[in-house]
């Protein structure tokens, strides 16, 4: 069985505005019970001779750890996992918390794909969200990141923002192809609750959000990066594998504060705070088999936010029915109202109805 493992690293240097993430400011000391919490954790799975072919890095900022503790974590999953040759290995990277030495550090214990949270090149929107660095710090990165052996790259950005104007989002596109990533996620703003942009009442134009989405398409598309879910773009073969295991939802185990894992359709999760966490205070707290209905509708709802949809024979397989079977009217109404197509026994969303496929995909929950 193939299997995809996630680690979660719940610190960051500061809190971004914008962030809801189980993430926090934290001492070395905690960072140091966190790293051995965490590689007990690896180390105590236990392992049916799984192939792990995906490893991610998430947070959080992942790092803010010393690379040789990102190593030493590494290490604890090859330790326990039989890890392939062609593993994807990726850590996300915040370009203020890295320098070149690290970048080399970890490709030689075996990472290779870096994920940088870049967001913006403009400094002043950078400032706003609460990020730590600026476009400069993120360019270095990238250099750096090349030069230590990384080939794989991939960079976030985000639209939608307070203060950004079509004029600086083009300029951030440009921006980033210029630095030749092999990966673009591009995320719009989201006000959730809890943040201080929703104590600031901050406002998001939807319509000029759209108009920055579509203009993101268009111009990355012009410039060899082709979108394959509704965020993500990649030159031909950069795709990233482990995410596309979310969307089509094949197995993968979380490890850390909060981490979700989901195998062979038993959902369970960590405890979400970090001191239970180091604690060992009922380590896992949620754990449930996903009823039939459950698993369709999110096999249904994440496999359509890609760009090739779903597969029917795979569906078919997987599930022992035909998708018909389940939600024949649904499936009739999208394609009468052109918000969903059949081609080559795949059912897809058209590209442009992709940013509102949420509004289109509630009759599948
Ligand atoms: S760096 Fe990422 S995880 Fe950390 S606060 Fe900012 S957005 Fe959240």
């Amino acid at each position: 069985m193939s299997l995809g493992v996630y680690i979660h690293i719940p610190f960051c240097a500061a809190k971004c505005r914008y962030c809801d993430f189980n993430s926090h400011i934290s001492d070395y000391s905690e960072r140091k019970l966190y790293v051995s919490a965490l590689c007990d954790e690896i180390r105590n799975f236990k392992n049916d001779d799984m192939q792990v072919d995906t490893i991610y890095f998430g947070g959080g900022t992942p790092t803010i750890l010393e690379p040789s503790q990102l190593a030493q974590i590494l290490n604890a999953v090859y330790d326990t996992f039989n890890v392939d040759k062609t593993c994807e290995i990726t850590t996300e990277c915040n370009p203020a918390t890295i320098d070149k030495n690290g970048l080399e550090l970890l490709r030689s214990s075996g990472f290779n794909r870096i994920s940088i949270g870049m967001q913006s090149a403009n400094d002043d929107e950078l400032k706003f969200l609460g990020r730590i660095h600026s476009f400069a710090e993120c360019e270095k990165c990238v250099r750096d990141a090349r030069e230590a052996g990384f080939e794989n790259l991939s960079v976030d950005l985000m639209f939608g923002l307070p203060r950004q104007t079509i004029e600086t989002w083009k300029t951030t596109l440009r921006k980033a192809v210029a630095l030749s990533p092999n990966h673009i996620s591009c995320y719009g703003l989201k006000i959730e609750e809890g943040t201080p942009f929703y104590s600031m009442n901050i406002d998001i134009d939807e319509e000029l959000s759209r108009d920055m989405y579509d203009i993101c398409d268009e111009f990355l598309y012009k410039n060899g990066y082709g979108m394959y879910e509704i965020s993500n773009f990649a030159k031909s073969g950069c795709e990233s594998r482990h995410n596309i295991k979310y969307w089509k939802c094949d197995d993968y185990i979380g490890f850390g504060a909060g981490a979700y894992s989901c195998v062979n359709g038993v959902r369970f999760s960590n405890v979400r705070d970090t001191n239970d966490y180091i604690n060992r205070e009922g380590k896992v707290i949620d754990k449930y088999e996903q009823s039939e209905f459950d698993k369709i509708s999110e096999y249904i709802f994440l496999g359509l936010r890609m760009v090739d949809g779903i597969d029917l024979a795979e569906f078919k397989n997987r599930f022992s029915k035909s998708i018909y079977e389940v939600f024949e009217k649904q499936i009739e109404k999208n394609i009468h109202r052109g918000t969903m197509i059949i081609k080559n026994d795949r059912l897809i969303i058209p590209k442009k109805y992709l940013y509102v496929s949420n509004a289109i995909l509630v009759d599948f929950v």
